[in-house]
């Protein structure tokens, strides 16, 4: 089961997954309530969510805590990036990334404005025991915001070594190098595979 509302972390999950012969259910589909997460780190909150999913859903839970680490601002949004998306109507990443652009103008933040997102998974294991992942993806962030294939930050993040956003690659280019690619392919390593 993968703990999470997140259509486009879903989708990655589902896409990264498919080589494996495992049938995926999502939190809303097992009726998960939504999870507060109330860690100080990625690993709190992805350890939050993925218990509460075996522990509801009797079977392994698979979650991810992620977010957006801003090098000229001292890590931010990092495990509060999808706060920084909040409005009175719903999350808004345009907001979210606007926000973000303005605070390195304002700090005249040097170019390139290096970030990078970073992917902690966690596994619950319906038996207690917990395994943890994590995966970062290291780049740049541009403005204006190019794209449309991805979610969240993605049409301001340029990956190193692509020109890119991650909001303008074919999904099956950022699934080979994204942070959420890493993480589960150590988990894949660790747990799947052979
Ligand atoms: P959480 O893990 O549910 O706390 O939220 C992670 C936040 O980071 C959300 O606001 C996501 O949109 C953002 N985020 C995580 N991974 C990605 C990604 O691959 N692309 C764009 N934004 C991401």
């Amino acid at each position: 089961m993968i703990s999470s509302r997140n259509r486009g972390k879903i989708r990655e999950f589902a896409q990264l997954l498919e080589p494996h012969a495992i049938t995926i259910l999502t939190a809303e589909q097992c009726g998960l309530q939504p999870v507060e997460e109330t860690g100080r780190t990625f690993a709190e909150n992805a350890g939050l969510k993925a218990r509460a999913a075996a522990g509801i859903a009797g079977m392994p839970a698979i979650s991810d805590d992620s977010g957006l680490e801003v090098e000229a601002l001292d890590g931010q949004p990092g495990i509060d990036t999808a706060n920084w998306a909040e409005t009175p109507q719903g999350r808004n990443y345009v907001v979210a990334m606007t926000r973000v652009w303005k605070l390195l103008e304002e700090l005249g933040a040097p170019h390139p404005r290096r970030a990078r997102f970073h992917s902690t998974i966690c596994v619950a294991w319906p038996d207690g025991h917990e395994d943890y992942f994590t995966g970062n993806a290291n780049g740049h962030l541009v403005w204006p915001m190019r794209g449309e294939t991805g979610f969240g930050f993605d049409p301001m993040f340029v990956p190193e070594g692509h020109t890119s956003t991650f909001g303008e690659m074919p999904h099956s280019l950022k699934n080979r190098i994204s942070h959420r690619a890493r993480a589960l392919a150590a988990l894949s390593r660790a747990c799947l595979d052979g």
